[in-house]
């Protein structure tokens, strides 16, 4: 993430700012409350130094993980790592399963059908991509045989040999709240594969982070049921609430 992507957001709300002194009929400077709060809040939060050092930590750690070979069937296969993507100071963090064929192809993780599904969810939220950071359990996209489509989940062999990387990347970033995208994501960070029905929707903890478990994108867009897709919403308002983000009327009464 480059600087001025991490710099927008505080910019924004500067010029927000400077707009409603120049709308303001009085002489005086007057901004509303909720405003100051929010830059305040921004400035808490985009503390550049600190952005600045995360991101050369996070940089190191993805130097090493592009040259991984672990698994050396892995790095066969693999067009490339797929490392994360978002701020290196983000206060929420969202875990996946592992690249699929779209994420190999760029790079990045959650841009293919699932990805997109996961993206509205985070603007959904008010939040954005870049506010946040995604990654996932496995840094390589799992082999299938050649000329088989679709994708495959990673072993628990892959995912014990590829944890580490995602530790560091957790303990650079130190977010306030993760949230484990579907079984696989909890079986890597809580080491036990559960059922879905039980696990979501509840505050669990990954050492003293804040962890909320809810269904994988990919799961939604199989099972199109709106209950299921309004499960998934209370849990992002769950999250929300846990970042002290407010929740508008409109967002309480979504359905995915
Ligand atoms: N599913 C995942 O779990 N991760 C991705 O990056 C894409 C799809």
């Amino acid at each position: 993430m480059t600087s001025s992507a991490v710099l927008q957001p505080a910019l924004s709300l500067v010029l927000e700012a400077l707009k409603e002194i120049r709308e303001s009929q009085e002489k005086t400077f007057r901004v509303s409350r909720a405003t100051l709060n929010r830059l305040l809040e921004s400035r808490r939060h985009q503390n550049v130094p600190d952005i600045a050092a995360k991101a050369a930590s996070l940089g190191q750690v993805r130097d090493r993980v592009c040259v991984c070979t672990k698994c050396p069937h892995l790095a066969r296969s693999r067009t490339q790592t797929v490392f994360g993507v978002g701020n290196p100071d983000a206060e929420l963090m969202f875990i996946g399963e592992a690249p699929g064929a779209d994420e190999d192809a760029r790079g990045e993780p959650f841009v293919g059908r699932a990805g997109q599904l996961l993206t509205r969810i985070i603007e959904t939220m008010g939040l954005s991509r870049d506010e946040v950071y995604i990654a996932n359990i496995l840094k390589c996209r799992p082999d299938m045989p050649k000329g088989t489509p679709g994708n495959r989940p990673p072993t628990p062999q892959e995912m014990q040999t590829c944890i580490g990387y995602l530790i560091e990347q957790i303990e650079i970033i130190q977010p306030r709240v993760m949230v484990a995208l579907g079984a696989t994501a909890v079986e890597g960070l809580l080491g036990a594969r559960g059922v879905m029905r039980e696990l979501r929707g509840k505050w669990h903890s990954y050492h003293d982070t804040r962890l909320m478990i809810t269904y994988h994108p990919s799961y939604l867009l199989r099972n199109q049921s709106p209950a299921e897709k309004r499960k998934v919403w209370e849990d992002m308002m769950a999250v929300l609430e846990e970042l002290d983000r407010p929740i508008s009327e409109r967002q309480r009464n979504y359905f995915l």
